[in-house]
């Protein structure tokens, strides 16, 4: 097995790309012998993971956040269609590292003890098509209030995590509802809504337990959506998701399935995996335990 290790130097506001000598130690330490790289761009970095997971008994660890994985598990799935892929290990260094969580990653060592352990797990990918566009997400993709809020956070950048703050109030203050048309599986839901996410993994934005009965592994993905709330109540609901009891708040709601297909009066912005791409009408489906991770 040939093991390759992706830095993304610039997750985490570039803090992964300043601690790679203390990566390095780290590995050593734990008896892990593989070479590291480091690409310059994110098409550098998409290049290099399908170069070096060509085959199927390699395997490249990824070192960055949420968005790192999913830019590499979309490049893999484009590249190898339905064929089998390499496998893949997870060190989380990014801002949210929600997918880690849910792989139990909870710290870097315990995600570098699995990558010699020989254990595997299988995890689902969801796959959605836009305006013809095929794309991919593992931890969620949002619509509404959540892509506005990433709107106004992008132009505060540089002031790191204050600027999802300044968003979600910028944007409360402005609270817009939007009339979307959900089938799920046959099922049809339409609505004035807030916002909606589709869920694969239980977090969202690193603590945040949006799908708190999420699974990664059931073949099924958890709908969530809000919707009309006044200003007040979704700010008194808001502090509740990072213990995953927003759900009390009657104006949350929850569905499972397979596939959806999500429509809306006005194109939305999707937001998958944190990532402003494509917009409504979007079909989302998912591909069961398409890509395995070292565990
Ligand atoms: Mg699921």
């Amino acid at each position: 097995m040939a093991l390759s290790v992706i830095v993304n130097p610039s997750a985490h506001g570039g803090l992964a790309g300043r601690q790679i000598s203390k990566l390095k130690a780290r590995l050593s330490n734990a008896g892990v012998d593989a070479e590291i790289h480091v690409p310059q761009s994110r098409d550098h970095l998409c290049r290099l993971a399908v170069q070096l997971g060509g085959s199927l008994d390699d395997t490249v660890a990824i070192v960055g956040g949420d968005g790192t994985n999913m830019a590499i598990v979309d490049a893999l799935l484009q590249h190898h269609g339905s064929d089998p892929l390499p496998t893949l290990a997870l060190i989380p260094a990014g801002r949210g590292n929600s997918l880690a969580k849910d792989l139990d990653f909870t710290d870097v060592d315990r995600a570098i003890a699995a990558l010699s352990n020989g254990r595997t797990r299988d995890i689902d990918v969801a796959r959605f098509v836009s305006d013809g566009v095929t794309g991919h997400f593992l931890n969620c993709m949002g619509m509404g209030f959540v892509t506005e809020v990433d709107q106004t956070a992008s132009r505060f950048q540089r002031l790191g995590d204050l600027s999802y703050i300044i968003g979600v109030f910028h944007r409360t203050l402005r609270l817009r509802h939007h009339k979307f048309h959900l089938d799920v599986d046959g099922q049809i839901v339409e609505d004035q809504m807030c916002f909606i996410e589709i869920m694969n993994s239980r977090k969202t934005g690193g603590e945040m337990l949006m799908a708190p009965e999420a699974r990664i592994d059931d073949g099924l993905l958890d709908i969530v959506w809000v919707s009309r709330v006044n200003r007040r109540n979704l700010m008194k609901t808001f502090p509740k998701i990072f213990k995953g009891t927003h759900g009390s708040n009657p104006a949350v709601h929850f569905l499972r399935g397979k596939r959806i297909t999500i429509t809306s009066l006005e194109h939305q912005i999707l937001l998958p995996d944190g990532d402003q791409l494509g917009a409504t009408p979007v079909t989302i489906d998912v591909l069961p335990r398409r890509v395995r991770y070292l565990w």
